[in-house]
């Protein structure tokens, strides 16, 4: 089968690799039929992912069928249309029974798919825990629909509940990338008064307008973000702000946060969400499809990860057929 292979800091290749094997009576085998690439990937490529493993199959972003399972496997079977999650989890372990699945402290436990072990950037994968790690789709659902489900929508679905969002409040999301749009549409659920979508990207903010993601839009490097959040707030500032990863230490004001009771969460997704995601997508609540801004056969790969990579094109999410 064909595959998108990591080979090391800065290199990625697709290979002819054979077709997976259980290993686990928890294991099952995922045919795929839709895959994403994922700004992580970029980051696995470009070695800021100290723990991925050279020579893994990358992708942690897919929809497939289920064509076997483990002895163990009792939520699947084969031939169910399945979402995958971004993290694979034991389900058990004290971080697992918190819902903190992110930590799994199985080895095979967070995220695993794509990163330490092979992923699905290929034509079938084997997803270890596939009980906790598979969601079937509901039949109205298409593959297109439900391909974001465990990562991206997972990451924007988590970011919106741990912010805690109450009707009414003004929201602040920064950045307008993937995983930004995705914490705008899951925000929205919440019926803030107002969502506001920050960017430097001005052709991103336009996306984010043309899909309804938000109702504001702003590039800071234009026009004080404070100053327009002020004025639409009463002078209070946003209520919740969604911001994306930062990869250096940041510095913060304290005692000022102290003065007005802000809370401060930080944390990787815990992607254990995907039944409600997969019901709101089938009641028309969230639509991450229209993230959808190329399609290309697996084959293609290389040069789609050239567009993603550059930003080209206005690529926003490709979707990848076997
Ligand atoms: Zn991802
Ligand atoms: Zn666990």
């Amino acid at each position: 089968m064909q595959a998108v292979v990591y080979r090391g800091k800065g290199e990625i290749c697709m290979e002819d690799r054979p077709l997976p094997q259980l290993e686990k009576d928890t294991d099952a085998i995922v045919r795929v039929t839709l895959t994403a690439i994922c700004t992580s990937d970029l980051h696995i490529k470009n070695g800021s992912v100290p723990r991925a493993v050279p020579g893994t199959i990358l992708g942690h972003e897919f929809v497939g069928v289920v064509e076997e399972t483990g002895q163990k496997v009792k939520s699947v079977h084969a031939g169910q249309r399945v979402a995958v999650n971004v993290e694979t989890f034991c389900g058990e372990c004290f971080f697992c029974k918190r819902g903190f699945v992110n930590n799994c402290q199985d080895e095979n436990g967070g995220w695993a798919l794509g990163c330490r072990i092979d992923g699905g950037q290929t034509e079938y994968v084997r997803v270890p825990f596939a009980d906790q790690a598979l969601t079937p789709i509901p039949d109205q659902v298409t593959d297109e629909q439900a391909l974001f489900t465990g990562d991206l929508l997972s990451t924007g679905y988590w970011a919106a509940k741990i912010g805690e969002i109450r009707q009414g409040d003004t929201v602040l999301v920064l950045g307008a990338g993937p995983a930004g749009l995705c914490a705008m549409m899951c925000a929205a659920l919440y019926r803030p008064a107002r969502i506001v979508a920050a960017d430097i990207d001005r052709s991103r903010l336009e996306f984010a307008r043309k899909q309804g993601l938000a109702d504001e839009f702003v590039d800071p490097s234009e026009v004080s973000l404070t100053e327009a959040l002020r004025e639409w707030t009463q002078g209070r500032g946003a209520d919740v702000v969604i911001a994306a990863m930062y990869e250096e230490e940041q510095i913060l004001p304290l005692p000022e946060m102290y003065g007005k009771n802000l809370i401060f969460k930080t944390g990787g997704v815990d992607a254990c969400n995907c039944r409600e995601i997969l019901e709101l997508t089938a009641r028309g609540k969230l639509k991450g499809e229209c993230l959808i801004t190329h399609r290309a056969p697996l084959a293609d790969a290389m040069e789609i990860y050239r567009l993603f990579e550059n930003k080209e094109e206005g690529i926003i999410k490709a979707a990848l057929t076997p």
